[in-house]
C-alpha cells in the first residue's frame, strides 16, 4: 500500500507549476543594506530592519552584556521562573513608549496575535478582520473559535454592516501599516465604529512602530489615538527595533487577562533576557534618532516619484485620512506585477543585477496581485535607490 505521503512530490510539482514554489537564500552576513549571498555583495531591499538597528553597535553591546548577566536561555516560561528583571524593565519601557498602562512581552508576534484573540473571545463572540490582515491575525481569529468575519480592505462601511448584524462580544482586528501593501488602516474611523458598537479594537502595528510618528510611536501616535480609542495595541520587536519578539500594550485589566488566559503566553519559553536587553537599547535609539525616520521618508518618497515616472504600479496611499501622507509614508513600497511567475522572474533578474527584492505571491497576497515588496532602511543611500530604479526599469521591460 502506498502511504498518504507518497503524493507529496506531486503536490510540490503543482506548487512549482503555478510559480508559487518558495525557497530560501543563505545569508553570510549580518542584516543590513549590504548582504553577502553566494560570495557576492547584494544591496538589500527586502528587510524589515527599517531603522537599521539589527546590527547597531550599541544594540550588539547591550546584547553581549545581557548574555554575560543572564546567560543564553531563559530556562522556562514567564510564569514559572523565566521572567527576568530585563524582561520586566523592557515591558515598563514599552508601556511608556506606547503611552499605555502596561505592556506584556510575547516570544513572537505570531504567538502574540494567536494568544490575544483566543484570550479575549469565546464561541459566542465575533471577530472582524480586514481582508488583507497579516496571516497571524487571520489564524488567530480562526483558532479563537469565535464567529469569523472579514470586511473589505480598509472599508469601514462594509465593517459597519457586519458589526450591526453580530451579537456577543465583538473584536475588530486590523494591521496598522499593512505588511504587504504598506498603506495605512483608517484607524480614526475604525475607532469610532468600534465605540459606536461597543466593540473592542485591536491594532497590529508591526510596520508602523519605530517608523511612523514623532519618536516612532507608530500609527496610533500619528493619528493621536490613545488607549481608550484603541484598547489593544500589538507590536513586534523583530522589525524596526531590529531584535526579536513582540508585545501587547493596553490597560492593566487587559494585560492581567492575557497573563491568565493567553495560551501562547503561558505555554512557551520566555525569549532570552539578552534579547530584551538588546531591545531596550534599540528602543532608546528608535525613540531619539528622528533622522532615521526622516531619511526613510525621503528614500520612500524618492522611490515613489521615480517609480511613478517609470510607469510602475505602486499602491495608492491617498485615502482621506492619510491625505497628509506626503509628510509621512511607509517603509514598504510594493510594485504590483500581477502574475506570480513574472514577479519571480523580475526578482531573479534584479538579483543578477545585485539587488535583493522579494517576490510576494498568493496566498500571502490575493490571487493576481503578486508583487515586488520593496522596503527601505534608514541606512540606504539615495544613490542606491536610484540604481534600484534603473535596474527595475530594465527588469520590468524584459
Ligand atoms: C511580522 C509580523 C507579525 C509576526 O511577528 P513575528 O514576531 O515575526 O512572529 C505579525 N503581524 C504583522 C503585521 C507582521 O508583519
Amino acid at each position: 500500500m502506498t502511504s498518504a505521503f507518497s503524493r507529496l512530490p506531486d503536490d510540490l510539482e503543482a506548487i512549482a507549476q503555478q510559480g508559487l514554489y518558495r525557497s530560501r537564500r543563505i545569508m553570510d552576513s549580518p542584516q543590513g543594506t549590504n548582504l553577502q549571498i553566494d560570495g557576492r555583495n547584494i544591496v538589500n531591499f527586502c528587510s524589515n530592519d527599517y531603522l537599521g538597528l539589527a546590527n547597531h553597535p550599541a544594540v550588539l553591546s547591550a546584547f553581549k552584556t545581557g548574555v554575560d548577566r543572564y546567560g543564553a536561555g531563559s530556562g522556562s516560561a514567564h510564569l514559572i521562573c523565566g521572567h527576568s528583571a530585563a524582561h520586566h524593565a523592557l515591558e515598563e519601557e514599552l508601556a511608556v513608549f506606547t503611552g499605555r498602562d502596561r505592556a506584556l512581552l510575547f516570544s513572537t508576534g505570531y504567538m502574540a496575535n494567536l494568544g490575544v484573540i483566543q484570550a479575549l473571545l469565546g464561541r459566542s463572540d465575533a471577530v472582524f478582520e480586514d481582508r488583507l490582515n497579516h496571516a497571524s491575525l487571520l489564524d488567530g481569529g480562526l483558532l479563537s473559535g469565535a464567529r469569523f468575519k472579514r470586511y473589505a480592505h480598509a472599508d469601514v462601511e462594509n465593517l459597519n454592516i457586519q458589526l450591526k448584524k453580530a451579537s456577543g462580544n465583538k473584536l475588530i482586528v486590523t494591521d496598522g501599516v499593512f505588511s504587504m501593501d504598506g498603506d495605512f488602516a483608517p484607524l480614526k474611523a475604525l475607532s469610532l465604529a468600534a465605540k459606536a458598537e461597543a466593540a473592542w479594537l485591536m491594532v497590529d502595528d508591526a510596520h508602523g512602530l519605530g517608523v511612523i510618528g514623532e519618536r516612532g510611536g507608530g500609527l496610533l501616535d500619528y493619528f493621536g489615538l490613545d488607549q481608550d480609542d484603541v484598547p489593544v495595541l500589538m507590536g513586534t520587536l523583530g522589525k524596526a527595533f531590529g531584535t526579536f519578539g513582540a508585545f501587547v500594550a493596553g490597560s492593566d485589566a487587559l494585560i492581567e487577562t492575557l497573563i491568565q488566559k493567553a495560551r501562547t503566553y503561558i505555554y512557551t519559553t520566555a525569549l532570552p533576557s539578552a534579547v530584551a536587553e538588546a531591545t531596550r537599547a534599540s528602543l532608546n535609539i528608535a525613540a531619539v534618532e528622528n533622522w532615521r525616520r526622516d531619511k526613510l521618508n525621503k528614500l520612500a518618497e524618492r522611490f515613489r516619484l521615480g517609480a511613478g515616472q517609470l510607469g510602475l504600479k505602486l499602491i495608492d496611499i491617498s485615502r482621506d485620512e492619510c491625505l497628509n501622507s506626503n509628510e509621512v509614508t511607509s517603509a514598504i513600497q510594493p510594485i504590483i506585477i500581477g502574475d506570480s511567475q513574472r514577479a519571480v522572474d523580475i526578482s531573479n533578474t534584479l538579483l543578477k543585477a545585485g539587488f535583493l527584492v522579494s517576490a510576494i505571491r498568493p496566498p500571502t497576497v490575493p490571487q493576481g496581485s503578486a508583487r515586488l515588496r520593496v522596503t527601505f532602511s534608514a541606512l540606504h543611500e539615495e544613490q542606491q535607490v536610484e540604481r534600484l530604479l534603473d535596474a527595475l526599469d530594465k527588469a520590468t521591460g524584459l
